[in-house]
């Protein structure tokens, strides 16, 4: 093991946010007279929105559905006169509790979603925070360009989320992160200051901090924060190619031609310094051809050693997966039929070259091979050829989170510890290290992620559920926290620092440094009402969490046996753990995936597979709706699930609404009377053997003007639909 840093920092004394003891119901009311958007603050919108991707559960003050950039500026002005806190929200999917809060949530995501430019010549678009990634891409694609940083959730992820967490991906080897990719970004701080922001030089610094007022202050604070901090920052920065932990005050320092980027210097910021309008992202050139090599190596271990020697090479991509994971797809039959395609190993790299032509992209493949096969134990091989292969072997990296969450027989595993990073030349030592943890504290994770860029992925099997397996959750997390310090490594590589690891920054950047995030966040929100509680002064890795008196959900009898969820409705709403693929609007062609279909009209997150667990859970905590079957709310959040199945099939962790819906209305409606069209639809097979002795009659019923219309009202069937006719004879009476 690593030697660990000999004074371990110890964690500072917790600092709160303040509640805010303001009055909802006028907030509401004046938010519906500013802004033209949705405002929701009825029990079933702000339970919706009490939970993102991660282990927290803060229930939200209200949720604002902005139209436009006015109705934004509207609503922070309303919140501002209030004191109310502020939380933007994309899709929701992070990992680490930064898109949760005791707040106003504007969710950009329905509305505010415009690509306003794509500029070839200058490989630059710019967009407004609501877009999906993907939407963007495929706007670019025609250009030959794209926007490098590509998380796993690109086909929902919004750019305002992955500029709020700086976030990258498979191709980060390629084009780095989001802070490496953006030019400009136009804020609002929550005192109503508009700028637009980018590059600047010291001299443009110093004059605007010569500026009167607000615009002064919070410019001669950044010249202060440069003075004071330089040497802080480049003695304990790590320079690897994934740290996302902490602010980027790095991004304050000039560079060698001596300008700086304030923009790039607010991303990853978690919504807790100002609000994005609007970012102008650079774009990079898309390999036209891309060829893709696995390496099966005897385990996890040996593939990451094998990694430094690789990067020589200039991979677009350098992935990972072991044998856990592997293991976990096939006992939840889960892309069983791509497994087959990987080379021999128990651990796995993901090789990926581009080139304008397929010869190109696979020579570099092929040199690879060679150079390797010449060498002492290659590993074994394999490279794909056909395009649906390697999409296939890709479709299996990219569902590392739902292949290890919920897996028969196994224990649940969370999220937590699960994007440290480290060097990439240290990969493997950190590895052995990490899983000795692991053991010391009878833990197990599968191990996967982005091994050329030093990153790792793991879900673990922490016990959430009793406060002794949270104690011991806590005392993993500050351990594996100086193991990776010692390693010259980051907290977090990719999802950020939220609530999971805000807490722990002082041992990896010093109380020094967290002192000047603390100063950088008070320039910019000084009455700290901005996503309070995350990365500076936070609220504890184990307070909020959502599995909190998980004992005390009501735990209802059902019809239902959910023998995948130890027999209990009430554990089968834990299955849903965010990852928000049921919101994916983009590469519906068929063959791809089904769910979620009345989201993909609606666009609303309660019409999302994701967001009817959510509720459904909710429900059985019994804080915001009453845990009763006859909620109002989650009635109508199920009442447009059209029971396909879809998400049983598609979801990574199967969540199965259409079950959940017929368990829920078989109580609503328990000794009530239906709606009409309930009886017509619901007895349709007696109505149809009634209507087979006089077909004649019932047609002339159905398909005669005015009576076809009363027979319409009756079965409550819309008048503009025509009613089926009967055939003459039953299809019985002919056959015999
Ligand atoms: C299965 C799974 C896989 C993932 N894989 C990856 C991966 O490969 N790489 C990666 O980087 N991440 C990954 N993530 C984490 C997450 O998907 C990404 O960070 C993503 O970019 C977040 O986008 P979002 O739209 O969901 O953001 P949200 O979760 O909605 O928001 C993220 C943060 O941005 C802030 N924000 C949003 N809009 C604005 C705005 N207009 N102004 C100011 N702040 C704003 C929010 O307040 C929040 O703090 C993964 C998550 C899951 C569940």
């Amino acid at each position: 093991m690593a030697t660990l840093n000999s004074d371990l920092v110890v964690l500072e004394p917790h600092r709160p946010p303040a509640p805010w003891s303001g009055d909802a119901g006028a907030l509401a009311e004046a938010l519906k007279n500013n802004v033209s958007g949705e405002v929701r603050f009825d029990a079933g919108s702000r339970a919706l929105y009490a939970t993102d991707g991660s282990n927290y559960r803060q229930v939200p003050i209200g949720v604002v559905i902005p139209r436009s950039i006015e109705d934004v500026v509207a609503t922070v002005a309303t919140c501002r006169s209030f004191g109310a806190p502020l939380l933007s929200r994309g899709g929701g999917t992070s990992l680490a509790g930064q898109s949760c809060n005791v707040a106003v949530v504007m969710d950009w995501s329905k509305y505010v979603n415009q690509i306003l430019e794509i500029n070839e010549q200058e490989h630059f678009a710019r967009v407004r925070p609501g877009v999906v990634l993907d939407h963007l891409r495929a706007a670019t694609k025609p250009h030959h360009l794209t926007y490098g940083p590509d998380p796993s959730t690109h086909a929902w992820c919004t750019l305002g989320g992955m500029i709020g967490n700086n976030s990258c991906g498979t191709h980060s080897q390629m084009a780095g992160k989001t802070v490496d990719n953006l030019e400009e970004l136009d804020i609002l701080t929550y005192e109503g200051l508009r700028m637009r922001v980018g590059w600047m030089t010291q001299e443009d610094l110093a004059a605007k901090a010569k500026e009167p007022g607000r615009v002064g202050e919070i410019f001669r604070g950044l010249q202060q924060i440069q003075v004071r901090y330089a040497g802080q920052i480049r003695e304990r920065y790590p320079n690897i190619p994934r740290r996302v932990s902490g602010y980027n005050l790095d991004q304050l320092i000039p560079d060698s031609s001596g300008r700086f980027n304030l923009a790039r210097a607010l991303v990853g910021s978690e919504g807790t310094l100002v609000t994005v309008l609007e970012a102008k992202l650079r774009l990079v050139h898309d390999p036209a051809f891309r060829s893709l090599l696995v390496l099966g190596y005897p385990d996890i271990y040996a593939a990451a050693d094998a990694v430094p020697d690789l990067l020589y090479s200039a991979p677009i991509a350098l992935e990972a997966i072991d044998h856990l994971l592997f293991e976990n797809m096939r006992k939840k039959h889960l892309h069983e039929d791509y497994l087959g395609l990987l080379p021999k190993g128990k651990g796995w790299l993901l090789v990926q070259f581009g080139g304008e032509s397929r010869e190109e992209s696979k020579a570099k493949a092929d040199e690879l091979m060679q150079k390797l096969q010449s060498q002492p134990n290659p590993p074994d091989m394999k490279l794909y050829p056909d395009d649906a292969d390697a999409k296939h072997i890709w479709t299996i990296r990219e569902s590392g989170l739902g292949a290890t969450a919920f897996v028969p027989g196994e224990p649940v595993t969370w999220e937590g510890w699960e994007d440290s990073a480290v060097a990439p030349e240290k990969l493997g030592g950190y590895l052995r290290d990490l899983c000795k943890l692991y053991e010391k504290f009878g833990y197990i994770g599968a191990l996967y992620g982005h091994f050329g860029t030093g990153c790792v992925h793991t879900r673990i099997s922490f016990d959430l559920f009793t406060p002794r397996g949270v104690d011991h959750y806590r005392k993993f997390i500050e351990e594996a926290a100086d193991l990776v310090v010692s390693y010259g490594g980051s907290l977090s590589g990719e999802h950020g620092d939220g609530q999971s690891r805000a807490e722990l920054l002082p041992k990896m950047f010093g109380t020094e440094l967290v002192g000047a995030f603390r100063e950088f966040k008070e320039l910019w929100d000084p009455q700290w009402k901005m996503n309070p509680g995350k990365v500076v002064d936070p609220y504890r890795i184990d307070e909020n969490r959502r599995l909190m008196d998980e004992a005390e959900r009501w735990d209802p009898k059902t019809h239902f046996h959910f023998p995948d969820d130890e027999h209990s409705f009430k554990r089968a709403t834990l299955r849903c753990v965010g990852v928000g693929k049921c919101r994916r609007t983009i590469g519906q062609e068929p063959g791809d995936d089904t769910m979620c279909p009345s989201f993909l009209v609606t666009h609303e997150e309660k019409h999302t597979t994701r967001g009817r667990a959510h509720l459904l859970f909710e429900l059985l905590k019994g804080e915001e709706l009453e845990p009763k079957w006859r909620d109002e709310h989650v009635k109508e959040a199920l009442d447009l699930c059209l029971a396909c199945k879809g998400c049983k099939g598609d979801c990574p962790v199967n969540v199965d609404v259409a079950t959940y819906k017929a368990e829920f209305l078989s109580h609503y409606w328990d000794g009530r009377l239906r709606p009409r069209h309930a009886y017509a639809f619901g007895w349709i097979d007696k109505w149809a053997r009634l209507a087979s002795v006089w077909p004649g009659a019932v047609n002339l019923a159905t398909q005669t003007p005015g009576l076809a219309y009363v027979a319409k009202v009756a079965a409550g069937v819309a008048p503009q639909r025509d009613i089926p006719q009967f055939a003459p004879r039953t299809f019985k009476s002919w056959f015999l």
